[in-house]
């Protein structure tokens, strides 16, 4: 059975939810503030309320990022876009906004249990007939290089640290440089499907990875989606 810490202050919240989710299957451990998360026991996922008493929650994201590949989803009252790209650049796998239904969430745990496989290690993009095969590894577009057999990223030679989803987004537009992949498109392959949110995840990553990448790398396709510039 799989394990999860649910980090929630509000008791009012927590209670239906943890129940909820040991009706569901999880064994399901409680912390109702920052330091306890922090102290608690590993576990197979984490949903993580951002307004806690005594640390904030993308502090705690950030701090169980720091220390492992926990898959984390973001669980927050507040609707706005700049949380949501904080809790996606910290890393957190999902963010789902109050009130959510427990219905959702579930399947939202069970979509990134899914994603990150049964070791908890994350699902790399490429197929394996892909990573077994150097040469097909390997984008380099300029002194952009991407290797897909080691996930790694450099620019100019210098590595680039990507959160899991970033790279799995940047290797989807390296598979043909220059080429537009739609919205739709990116999301399918890369959320594979499994995602409930709304495309503004897509822009959050995308946001991220120009930050980190070059801004002039990855071009807006008005209308359609994003493309890895051939020619930057
Ligand atoms: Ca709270």
């Amino acid at each position: 059975m799989e394990r999860l810490l649910v980090v929630e202050d509000d008791p009012a919240i927590a209670g239906p939810l943890v129940r909820g989710l040991e009706r569901a299957g999880f064994v399901v451990t409680h912390a109702p503030d920052g330091a306890t998360a922090l102290a608690a026991e590993p576990t197979d996922l984490v949903l993580l309320d951002l307004g806690l008493p005594d640390v904030d929650g993308t502090e705690v994201c950030r701090r169980l990022r720091a220390r492992g590949d926990v898959p984390i989803i973001i669980v927050s009252a507040r609707d706005d876009e700049v949380d949501r790209v904080v809790g996606l650049e910290l890393g957190a796998d999902d963010y789902v906004v109050k009130p959510f239904g427990l219905r959702e969430l579930v399947a939202r745990i069970r979509a990134v249990l899914r994603r990150r496989g049964p070791a908890g290690a994350s699902a790399p993009h490429a197929t394996a007939a892909d990573e077994d095969d150097p040469a097909l590894a390997v984008t380099t577009v300029g002194d952009l290089v991407v290797d897909r057999r080691t996930r790694r990223v450099t620019v100019d030679d210098a590595v680039v640290h990507l959160t899991p989803k970033e790279f799995d987004l940047l290797a989807a537009l390296a598979e043909d440089p220059g080429a537009v992949r739609s919205r739709h498109d990116l999301l399918d392959d890369v959320w594979e499907g499994d995602w409930y949110g709304s495309t503004r995840t897509l822009d959050a990553h995308v946001a991220a990875l120009r930050r980190k990448v070059g801004a002039a790398r990855i071009e807006t396709v008005r209308g359609v989606g994003f493309r890895l510039a051939d020619a930057p």
